[in-house]
């Protein structure tokens, strides 16, 4: 059995390719080795927002 240059999923660094979202998650699908995988939506949670009132604290 020879898997020579295959890309092996447990073997893989995935790059994700996220989809268009649907609802409160999105799809995920590796460039490499196809495999999919679920994305909450986080974009409008604190972890920007926090940046951005920090930066209004100093006007
Ligand atoms: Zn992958």
């Amino acid at each position: 059995m020879d898997t020579n240059t295959d890309v092996n999923a447990s073997n893989c660094v995935c790059y994700w390719i996220i989809e268009e979202p649907s609802g409160s998650k999105s799809v995920g699908r590796c460039k490499k080795c196809g495999k999919t995988k679920e994305f909450f939506n986080y974009t409008d949670t604190s972890v920007w927002s926090s940046e951005y009132n920090y930066d209004n604290l100093s006007e």
